[in-house]
């Protein structure tokens, strides 16, 4: 099947004065449809720029990023982007968060606006529709976040960090959501995450990336027996640890410091 997404021989630099930064170099990438991948890497290894890249948000510096095979010249609404802050807004309501994405882009309708409420209902939310951000505890507004995200019903779901500033538990709790509404749905996903073990838990593939300049040093399939699994549950699968100090291997030479 031809890819969601794919970067064909990528590099990003950005300028600022008088300084020239090469984030990102020879990228070479496809995500095929319904495909979970995610990105692991030192800071500063250019994963958020990856992303930003795929989500039309900066232009590379050469070579092409492709979404279903055309040149990305922009946002799209095919593409939902969700971020380790929810950024909902504290003067509106859960319901008027949640529909935000669809006003913005002229689509909200009756129709539409059920599909909100069944997103809000199937993440456990119903309740919260009339209630305002600061009544609800970290895990919900993201929650909140993901439906929005989902509401414009995007095929591409690029996640950064989505579940870093949550206590454990609820982080656990959001993995098994977010795998489970993308499966469902059928998405494509993109996750970026520093923790290595919800990465190999929630994914199809994970990508090693290396430092300065960023660039992609070891790509990793995973077992059917991991992939298939809930996240919670996949973490104590055969196989997972002997993976886990595999990548944990190639990640700890990949910060950059050997050139
Ligand atoms: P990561 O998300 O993996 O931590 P980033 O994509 O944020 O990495 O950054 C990759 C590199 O590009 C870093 O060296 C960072 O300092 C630099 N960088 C990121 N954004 C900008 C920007 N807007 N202007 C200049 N340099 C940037
Ligand atoms: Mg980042």
């Amino acid at each position: 099947m031809a890819p969601v997404v794919e970067l064909r021989d990528v590099d990003l630099v950005y300028v600022t004065g008088r300084e020239a930064v090469l984030a990102l170099e020879g990228m070479n990438l496809a995500v095929a449809p319904g495909e979970f991948i995610s990105l692991v890497g030192p800071s500063g290894c250019g994963k958020t720029t990856l992303l930003s890249l795929i989500a039309g948000l900066i232009p590379p510096s050469s070579g092409e990023v492709l979404l279903h095979g055309r040149p990305v010249v922009g946002p799209s609404p095919e593409v939902g982007y969700m971020l380790q802050q929810d950024y909902l807004f504290p003067w509106r309501s859960i319901l008027g968060n949640a529909q935000l994405g669809l006003e913005l882009t002229g689509r909200l309708n009756n129709e539409t606006m059920d599909f909100v409420l069944e997103l809000l209902d199937g993440m456990g939310l119903a309740d919260t529709a009339k209630l305002h951000p600061n009544q609800l505890s970290g895990g919900m507004r993201q929650r909140v976040a993901l439906v929005r995200t989902l509401a414009t019903n995007p095929d591409l779901l690029l996640l950064d960090e989505p579940f870093s500033a949550l206590d454990y538990q609820t982080k656990l709790q959001l993995e098994d959501l977010v795998v489970d509404t993308l499966k469902q749905r059928k998405k494509t996903g993109v996750l970026v995450t520093h923790d290595l073990s919800e990465a190999i838990a929630v994914s199809d593939r994970v990508i090693v990336l290396a430092a300065k300049p960023g660039r992609i040093k070891g790509i990793f399939d995973i077992p059917d027996n991991i992939a298939r699994t809930q996240p919670f549950f996949a973490r104590k699968e055969t196989g997972f640890n002997e993976l886990f100090h595999e990548i944990w291997r190639e990640l700890e030479d990949s910060d950059g410091k050997e050139g």
